[in-house]
């Protein structure tokens, strides 16, 4: 045997280098279902399955095209590590080499270059080809700024790729149409929600369902709602009906929430992206083709661009500049343990209580859902930020490290101490009345800062802009919240920071 061709549960790219110099008489595949990779955090069941089911599917794909996959599968080989598949396979195969694309989680790429160093076997490994902008090109644009910002890296990408360019002007003159997306949808709610897409299990779908309702039976969340791609047809099958049914109105209510309404006009790609079943270019290009054809207005077909384009792109060039001390920071040195309610949803804040169960539901939530509701408390309750990453990257389906960490700790959580956010996202409970229905029949009240009543992400929020107040008054984009918490009372001001340390030294108890 020649090359062993290691693809992890997130690599299910059939574009992927480790195929261009494949050949198929002296060169095997190797796939291996880790359970470690299900319980290093503790991971949501919908994640694993989806992991399983699409890594399966991947490797009969393979299959057909006559490739020879040594498939170590759960339940058989049960390997506890994929340093565990990876030794064995090299102790039966002998490979005088492994070929690798670089892994989205840097614990996984030092796990499997210290197996194959133990094993005395040469390791290659690849650029990952399926992103648009490379590691390099974003160590050079970074250069040595101590901030960086994503809008400029984002039209620096849209010049260089020509999407959404009318020469060397954005197409309609303008770069962002952010302050047209941003709507809520005012107290009748939203109107004419479109359906999900349904796909069905096939065998291979419900063998992974109950391997996982079985083997992590007491895990997080259920997979009773089981409805994500697992397949790259049906990554295709999803793109389609979101380009013609949600993105005509993706941009305008892309913040809003409401309980009945789990996913919107949202893409619900992210999954099929971070799996590689599908490429940015393709989603980005269907995206601008609907737009050339008059199907979408500028500003949704710009506001979803942007999140493919440019925050993605962005989010792993910050990974894999900044992943090492993103994973230890802690610019507040919040200290609090996450409350338990985070896995149950049995809280009395209607809309941690949603959310929570939203994500139990179908390990996902929207982007605002993240940000604003379970991302914003983690920061006004003062939790210690390395918790809620654990979290985010156990509970929803399309979590992989490149893409949580520098989102939870670097855009949610303010822990590198804003290098590529300009402001911490706080708000009072008074953003999630206007945003969402979640605070009618809620047992607090969002506009009541202390005392009976008191709503915690009001409370939490006037305490933690008391308490950094020099922060904030020093920074252009936060002073006017300052001016607001000066205009209180000194005894107003006591009480709420009486009645947030009630509610800090009890977060179960909220
Ligand atoms: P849409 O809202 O419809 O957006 C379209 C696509 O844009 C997404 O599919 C996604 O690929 C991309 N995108 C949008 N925003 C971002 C972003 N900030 N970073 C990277 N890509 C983005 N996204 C993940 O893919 N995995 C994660 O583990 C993850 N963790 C997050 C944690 C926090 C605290 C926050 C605030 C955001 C996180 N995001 C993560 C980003 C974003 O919330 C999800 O990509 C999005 O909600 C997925 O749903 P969708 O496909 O319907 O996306
Ligand atoms: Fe959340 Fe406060 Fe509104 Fe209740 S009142 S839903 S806790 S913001």
């Amino acid at each position: 045997m020649r090359n062993l061709v290691l693809i992890l549960g997130d690599q299910l790219d059939r574009g992927s280098s480790v195929f261009d110099d494949f050949d198929r008489d002296q060169d095997k595949v190797l796939m291996v279902e880790a359970v470690q990779e299900s319980t290093h955090v503790w991971s949501h069941k919908a994640r694993t399955a989806l992991f399983l089911s699409a890594m399966r599917h991947f490797a009969e794909e393979l299959r057909e095209k006559n490739m020879v996959v040594l498939y170590r599968a759960m339940g058989t080989e049960d390997d506890e590590t994929l340093a565990d598949g990876l030794s064995a396979t090299i102790r039966d195969e002998k490979p005088k080499k492994i070929i690798l694309v670089e892994p989205g989680d840097r614990r996984v790429e030092a796990l499997l270059t210290q197996t194959c160093k133990e094993n005395k076997c040469p390791l290659e490994v690849l650029e990952d080809t399926h992103f648009l902008t490379t590691k390099g090109d974003f160590r050079k644009w970074a250069g040595k700024s101590k901030t960086l910002r994503m809008e400029y890296f984002y039209r620096d990408v849209r010049r260089k790729t020509g999407v959404l360019m009318d020469g060397d002007q954005p197409a309609g003159g303008k770069w962002n149409y952010d302050a047209e997306n941003r709507k809520s949808f005012g107290k009748s709610g939203p109107k004419n929600v479109p359906e999900q897409r349904e796909f069905a299990h096939d065998k291979i779908t419900k063998e992974v369902l109950s391997l996982v309702e079985s083997k992590f039976a007491e895990h997080p969340g259920t997979t009773a709602n089981f409805n994500w791609p697992v397949t790259r047809a049906q990554a295709l099958d999803a793109l389609d009906d979101f380009i013609a049914h949600r993105l005509p109105r993706f941009g305008p209510h892309q913040d809003a929430m409401w309980t009945t309404m789990p996913f919107g006009w949202h893409a619900l790609l992210s999954s099929s992206l971070n799996l590689k079943l599908i490429a940015p270019r393709e989603v980005i290009a269907k995206a601008e083709a609907a737009y050339n054809a008059g199907d979408i207005n500028l500003a949704s077909a710009e506001g979803f661009i942007r999140q493919i384009l440019g925050w993605r792109e962005f989010i792993r060039g910050v990974y894999f500049l900044d992943g090492d001390s993103l994973k230890k920071a802690n610019h507040y040195e919040h200290q609090n343990k996450l409350p338990s309610w985070y896995w149950t949803g049995e809280t009395q804040m209607n809309c941690m209580k949603h959310v929570v169960d939203q994500t139990l539901q179908h390990g996902y939530a929207h982007h605002i859902q993240r940000l604003m509701i379970t991302g914003m408390f983690g920061v006004t309750a003062e939790i210690l930020p390395q918790e809620l990453c654990d979290w985010y990257l156990a509970v929803y389906v399309d979590a992989v490290e490149w893409v949580e960490l520098p989102n939870t700790a670097g855009m949610a959580l303010f822990a590198n101490g804003g290098r590529f956010t300009s402001k911490p996202y706080v708000a009072s409970g008074a953003y999630v009345k206007r945003m969402s229905n979640y605070c009618d029949g809620c047992t607090y009240k969002p506009d009541v800062k202390s005392g009976d009543d008191a709503c915690p992400v009001t409370t939490l929020y006037w305490n933690f802009l008391d308490k950094h107040l020099d922060d904030f008054q020093n920074n252009p984009r936060t002073a006017l919240m300052v001016n607001n918490l000066l205009r209180l009372s000194d005894d107003q001001r006591a009480d709420i920071r009486a009645e947030a340390t009630r509610m800090l030294n009890n977060l179960d108890a909220l």
